[in-house]
């Protein structure tokens, strides 16, 4: 008898957890299944690339878990009984469910309209492959001269802009901030931000909430219009409504409320991790949705998870952040050190190192994805006996 553990997501989280459970226990006595909608990695955090041009390295799931243990399926998660322990899931051959006895849930994020009248018509999103490949498309097709605005001024905002402004600029790029831009950052990183920004000739409305998108303009809560041929989209992400249609503890906007071990509050044999899960970092503050929270909080998951079925010493390690890393295009940067619960220092990297610091921690994340059951050292233990349970008959995918 194995215990069944059905990892559902493929994203940074999902995809290192599944692969750390399998460094972790022994292929004997666990079946650990990977499901996600795609056969291949989505490099998330190199969406704004993909938007502007660049080729992404493709990274089949196939040949990243082939050889670890860990059995991964392309299937598409139509939703979770947490009271029956089976997840639905649609693939080629049709629907099914496949049963668990321990559930990691990490179906990540998309992108968050927040309900602003004209996003879903006429705004572009980068959260997702899809999104940023059609804006890929709506870009290429853009005449010199013409408007690009991209809404918010958070990290993927400020990515996006300098992204958009450097491989296109011919094109009129502007930023739509709520607050100042960068404003959490620490003086020096602003101050570096404001330099490439002003470089790059992107044009900042700061203060500034959009309120409406319009075909041709957005407009913002004090009534001024500004002209965008194309609107990019990045007020932050929506987790996907899969967890707050079960019996889950979720929190007001979906996302399944876990303790430190990023195991449920209200179902001990479901864990959650990245976007989709609320945890409490430093600070006693919720962490931010990013691969940032997401890596730690698998580890995390994956460790508790093993140290459960085998009686061994639960992870304490604290999850805190160490730096925001970000992106000014391909050859400009900003490494802002932060605290523990992420507030920024004085300490900051900027310039031509802090683009190849950033390029590095992309590249390792994608790495640390790309081979699961490398790196680590393997420190596989025992289930215990009484632990390895089967759960009800139910009927499997082919
Ligand atoms: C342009 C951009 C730049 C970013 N830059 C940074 C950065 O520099 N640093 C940082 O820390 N974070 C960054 N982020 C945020 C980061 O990408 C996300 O927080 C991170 O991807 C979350 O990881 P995850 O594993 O929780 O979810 P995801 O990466 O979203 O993965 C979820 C997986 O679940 C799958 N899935 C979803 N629904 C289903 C379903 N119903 N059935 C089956 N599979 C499903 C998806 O296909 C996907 O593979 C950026 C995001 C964007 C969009």
């Amino acid at each position: 008898m194995q215990h069944r553990i059905v990892v559902i997501g493929a994203g940074y989280a999902g995809a290192i957890a599944a692969g750390r459970l399998a460094k972790r226990l022994h292929r004997e006595e666990v079946a650990i299944t990977l499901v996600n909608a795609e056969p291949d990695f989505v490099e998330r955090v190199r969406l704004h690339q993909l938007a502007t041009g660049q080729t992404l390295k493709p990274r089949p799931f196939g040949e990243m878990f082939a050889g670890t243990g860990v059995e991964f399926r392309v299937a598409r998660v139509t939703g979770v009984d947490v009271d029956r322990k089976t997840v639905g899931v649609i693939d080629a051959n049709g629907a099914g469910q496949l049963a668990y006895d321990t559930l990691v849930y990490a179906l990540g994020s998309g992108w968050n309209a927040q309900g602003v009248p004209g996003t879903a018509e006429h705004a572009y999103e980068i959260a997702s492959r899809p999104g940023a490949l059609r804006l890929r498309e709506r870009l290429a097709g853009l005449d010199a001269g013409q408007t690009v605005v991209v809404v918010g001024g958070g990290l993927t905002g400020l990515e996006a802009a300098t992204e958009i402004a450097e491989a296109r600029p011919d094109l009129d790029v502007a930023l739509a901030a709520r607050g100042g831009l960068g404003d959490w950052l620490s003086p020096k990183g602003r101050g570096h931000l404001r330099q490439v920004f002003g470089k790059l000739g992107i044009t900042v409305h700061e203060h500034a909430a959009v309120t409406g998108v319009e075909a041709g303009h957005v407009t913002t809560a004090d009534g001024k219009a500004i002209p965008a041929s194309v609107t990019v989209w990045t007020t932050g992400f929506a987790v996907h409504p899969i967890a707050k249609e079960t019996s889950l503890e979720v929190t007001s906007t979906g996302q399944i409320v876990v303790d430190g071990t990023m195991r449920s509050v209200s179902h001990p044999d479901v864990y959650a991790i990245g976007d989709a899960a609320f945890a409490i970092g430093a600070g006693n503050k919720p962490l931010r949705m990013s691969c940032a929270s997401g890596t730690p909080m698998a580890w995390q998951a994956a460790d508790s998870i093993a140290a459960r079925l085998t009686g061994g010493k639960l992870p304490n390690a604290p999850l805190r952040y160490f730096n925001q890393c970000i992106s000014l295009g391909r050859r400009e940067g900003v490494i802002q050190y932060v605290t523990a619960d992420d507030r920024a220092v004085s300490a900051a990297l900027t310039g031509r190192l802090a683009a190849v610091y950033k390029e590095l921690i992309c590249k390792g994340a994608a790495w640390g994805v790309a081979n699961p059951a490398l790196g680590l050292p393997t420190r596989r233990r025992r289930v215990t006996r009484e632990r390895v349970t089967a759960g009800p008959a139910v009927k499997e995918l082919a």
